[in-house]
């Protein structure tokens, strides 16, 4: 295929893909003269003639990177670049003019996509995260526990809750989905606020700015639920703490809900003041995890039941069987392959499915080096790599040690001397009594079960 066509394929299935998820008005206004051009490495190049839906398309990024991500993982940024008419209209794609009669082909026409953007604007939750389309599995079933408990007794049994575990695992669908619960539960007499930290950032910034900051409590302080995703970004920026710390204490005194989502526990996000962190770890925190081959293909049919949609059955095996790293991995698979299916009106085989999803598809590719686990494990424990291969006998760095040395046993296949040489330990005794203790440790204590699953996940994630 030459380089043109193969833009002109990529551009067909954005194009169809964004086609289902905007409004038919707000697609036939913005995306009439649109065109990918150019992919400069991992960058797609696209292009309008026009300044106004250049300013348009800028504003829109997230609606754009999401579908491209979704189906074309491996680009990873979106440049829009105005060009002449003359250079488009090789690329362009007509949008069909809807005839009355031809409804119903053309809605099959579309790449039914698992994104939409209905947001409420009161709430800035999404309606299309629900309880009742999350998929349960040993990997969250604590955590869903635990939000169905906030809907039931708001604000007064875990308060906060904080949820975490790694990138597209479900934290944000979870806590939007208690949002949507409460406030429909309560037909909307219920304050509830979802905001990702870094717009809660934003915020603030501009409130002390503008002198506003008094204001801005207030109004937080009038919630009954405030969903705050993806709190690790407020690492660092001291006054943004503050100003939540005391947000935070509003809500909390008066009993009022507030959850938290984050990519880690609240003991490793780094920059964070203690006294805010405690308030993270004053209430009920619960982890995520990988989902296990039963749940990853529950999802999928989930999906499809959403998406109205069958596709055969040695797709999803194939699927829930090579795609193993999160829940939105999961669902670009089943994009990529219904956009396939769109294109050549076939599924492909399975020897095709190992080409199309090779990116959601990653085996190992080297072997575990010791390295790997202790920066996992220092990342989890907010310790430096000085102290895990030192001598100190502080309990916290000693049990990471420890963690460290059982880990590196299990996933590599070094010999307990050649451990010991790792930590710069002559004698290698230190590493069998470490891996006895964990391995023991591991079958009772669950606090333990959870950081090792946790800092594993972690590493697999990284190496494969
Ligand atoms: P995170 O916030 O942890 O990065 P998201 O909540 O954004 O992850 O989840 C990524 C995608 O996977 C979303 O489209 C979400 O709906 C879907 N998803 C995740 N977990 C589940 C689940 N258990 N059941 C159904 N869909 C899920
Ligand atoms: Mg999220």
């Amino acid at each position: 295929m030459s380089k043109k066509d193969n833009i002109k394929t990529i551009w067909k299935s954005i194009f169809s893909a964004l086609k289902a998820t905007l409004s038919e008005a707000k697609f036939n206004t913005w995306f009439k003269d649109v065109a990918l051009v150019d992919i400069k490495k991992d960058i797609l190049i696209i292009g309008t003639s026009s300044n106004f839906t250049k300013g348009w398309l800028e504003k829109n990024y997230s609606v754009i990177i999401d579908v491209v991500k979704d189906l074309f993982p491996e680009y990873t940024k979106v440049e829009f670049e105005i060009f002449s008419n003359d250079k488009l209209r090789d690329f362009l794609i007509k949008i069909p003019v809807k005839k009355k009669s031809s409804k119903k082909i053309q809605e099959k026409d579309y790449i039914p996509s698992l994104t939409d953007y209905s947001l409420d604007i009161n709430t800035n939750l999404n309606v299309k995260y629900t309880f009742e389309n999350f998929v349960v599995g040993d990997h969250n079933n604590l955590a869903f526990a635990a939000s169905e408990a906030v809907v039931k007794h708001l604000g007064t049994k875990y308060n906060p809750l904080f949820i975490h575990g790694g990138v597209g695992l479900g934290k944000t669908h979870l806590m939007q989905a208690t949002g949507n619960a409460i406030f429909n539960k309560n037909k909307g007499k219920k304050k509830v606020l979802y905001v990702p930290s870094e717009k809660l950032v934003s915020d603030i910034i501009k409130a002390i700015h503008d002198g506003t900051t008094d204001e801005l409590k207030m109004d937080y302080k009038k919630l009954d639920l405030l969903l705050i995703d993806d709190i690790q970004f407020i690492s660092k920026k001291e006054k943004t703490q503050d100003v939540l710390f005391h947000i935070f204490n509003g809500l909390y005194q008066s009993n009022k809900q507030i959850v938290f989502t984050s990519d880690k526990p609240p003991k490793s996000i780094y920059g964070v003041e203690e006294r805010l962190k405690s308030r993270f770890e004053g209430g009920m925190i619960v982890d995520i995890s990988a989902p296990n081959f039963e749940t990853r293909y529950a999802i999928l049919k989930e999906k499809m039941k959403k998406l109205k949609i069958k596709v055969p059955e040695y797709i999803l095996n194939f699927i829930a069987d090579n795609v193993l790293n999160n829940v939105r991995e999961l669902e670009g698979s089943l994009n990529k392959v219904i956009a396939v299916y769109d294109i050549t009106k076939e599924y492909p085989s399975e020897v095709q499915l190992n080409k199309i999803l090779k990116d959601f598809i990653k085996k190992p590719q080297r072997a575990i080096k010791p390295s790997d686990i202790l920066k996992c494990v220092c990342d989890y424990y907010g310790i430096s790599s000085t102290d895990i291969k030192g001598e100190s006998r502080k309990k916290d760095i000693a049990k990471s040690r420890q963690i460290a040395m059982f880990l590196i046993k299990k996933y590599t296949n070094m010999s307990y001397p050649k451990i010991a040489e790792v930590f710069n330990k002559k004698d290698h005794t230190t590493i069998m009594h470490a891996f006895e203790k964990i391995s023991k440790g591991i079958k009772q204590d669950t606090s333990l079960i959870n950081d090792i699953e946790t800092i594993t996940s972690d590493f697999f994630r990284k190496i494969l």
